[in-house]
């Protein structure tokens, strides 16, 4: 079978943008005879992330993750039909995902190495087992209860830096969910900072592109900042941090300001960051999802069911204003204990690597996904 798959053609350097010509789009027969234990997939979504521009580097620079290696096939979360099986755990039609999954329209892979999902979990949204209902829904639920120290009834205020991407759009909601007072948002356009506010709750949006981003926090955090969620560091944590109560809690999800640098993770703070952090007696933990794992699969049911309530409240809320009013109090009630997902989704298998380079730059609202069409085996 012909099939197609994307190489890493060049890397950018560890202090270099990501460009799509980094990545190569090649066509490779593939042998589709079996050996036990092994399954022919056909790809249905992959996954574009930012720990991947670590992995564009000859050295990560973390252990956990290996850097790919030029003109082989590129490779991370994926969804999958199995089109034919010699693993006695999967079956053809069965639904399954990896984080090891190579971009590639098909692929022949260990059927113990895949894990197989139900797609009612997800209302048969398949992607959502790449975001809402996967790594990106664990980020953040487990980021913000592992890390958060969310109290219901404490009138906590918080930040979320990357507030319009995948993890950031889920925690802003879930901090809000578990009881903060108010959870304001900071990203990169106006017309995000539209929707957070508009359709997932936020209570204000702050464009750290156009905006005076300490000014703006003053204005809508006026009683301080009590639990920060850092997706961004850099200068845009900075502000954030400077405003935050004693006693209060930083999330350090992700520094994705610094990711096309050449410095450690987490990057070193200021002299200045670092004091407030000591003298206010603010803790500023790494989270790292992979590390909790055993929570996994409660929090992934946890997920689907908050997923699943927000499909009633979208369908209710996008009716015209004509509708009943009964209508959208039932709207209202749902939006306050669901999750709304946002997504972005690019088609084909040739464009992986400028879906990757647009979601560096903040090309995406919510999760950046890649949809590979069935064109049949070539
Ligand atoms: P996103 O969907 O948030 O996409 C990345 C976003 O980062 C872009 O949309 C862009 O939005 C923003 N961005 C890019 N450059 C900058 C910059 N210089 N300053 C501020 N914002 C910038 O990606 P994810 O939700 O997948 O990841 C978010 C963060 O979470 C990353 O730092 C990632 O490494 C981290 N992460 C951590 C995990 C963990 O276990 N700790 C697991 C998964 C992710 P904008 O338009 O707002 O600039």
């Amino acid at each position: 079978m012909q099939v197609q798959r994307v190489v890493l053609n060049s890397r950018p350097g560890n202090n270099g943008e990501p460009s799509p010509e980094n990545f190569r789009l090649e066509q490779i027969h593939l042998t589709s005879d079996l050996e036990d234990g092994q399954v022919l997939v056909r790809t249905l979504y992959l996954s574009v992330d930012p720990y991947m521009r670590c992995r564009m580097n000859e050295d990560t620079g973390a252990g956990y993750l290996a850097s790919w290696k030029l003109s082989e096939c590129v490779d991370g979360g994926g969804v999958g039909v199995v089109e034919s099986s010699r693993c006695s755990a999967l079956t053809e039609g069965d639904v399954v995902t990896s984080f090891n999954w190579p971009w590639q329209t098909h692929a022949v892979m260990m059927g113990g190495g895949l894990q197989m999902v139900d797609p009612q979990m997800v209302d048969g949204h398949l992607s959502y087992f790449l975001g809402a209902v996967g790594m990106t829904g664990l980020t953040a639920l487990l980021g913000v209860r592992e890390k958060g120290h969310v109290t219901k009834g404490a009138n906590q205020t918080m930040v979320v830096s990357g507030a319009a991407g995948a993890c950031g759009s889920l925690a802003g909601q879930i901090g809000r969910l578990d009881g903060c007072a108010k959870v304001v948002g900071i990203c990169g356009s106006d017309e995000k900072c539209k929707a957070l506010v508009e359709d997932l709750g936020f209570s204000a949006a702050i464009n750290y592109r156009s905006g005076d981003v300490s000014a703006r926090l003053k204005e809508t955090c006026p009683a301080g900042i009590d639990v920060y969620f850092d997706n961004v560091g850099g200068a845009t944590s900075d502000a954030v941090i400077e405003q935050m109560n004693k006693g209060g809690h930083v999330i350090l999800c992700g520094q994705i300001s610094q990711y096309n640098k050449d410095v450690p993770y987490p990057p070193p703070l200021s002299d200045k960051t670092q004091e407030i952090l000591q003298s206010r007696n603010i803790t500023r933990e790494r989270f790292m999802v992979l590390s909790y794992m055993s929570k996994a699969e409660a929090a992934l049911s946890e997920l689907s069911q908050l997923v699943k309530s927000a499909q009633i409240k979208v369908r209710k809320t996008t009716c015209p204003s004509e509708c009943a009013p009964s209508s959208l109090v039932d709207a209202w009630r749902y939006f306050a204990s669901s999750l709304q997902v946002l997504e972005t989704v690019v088609n084909g298998i040739e464009n992986m690597g400028v879906a990757f380079c647009s979601m560096m730059k903040g090309g995406n609202v919510g999760k950046q996904i890649v949809k590979i069409p069935d064109r049949g085996k070539i």
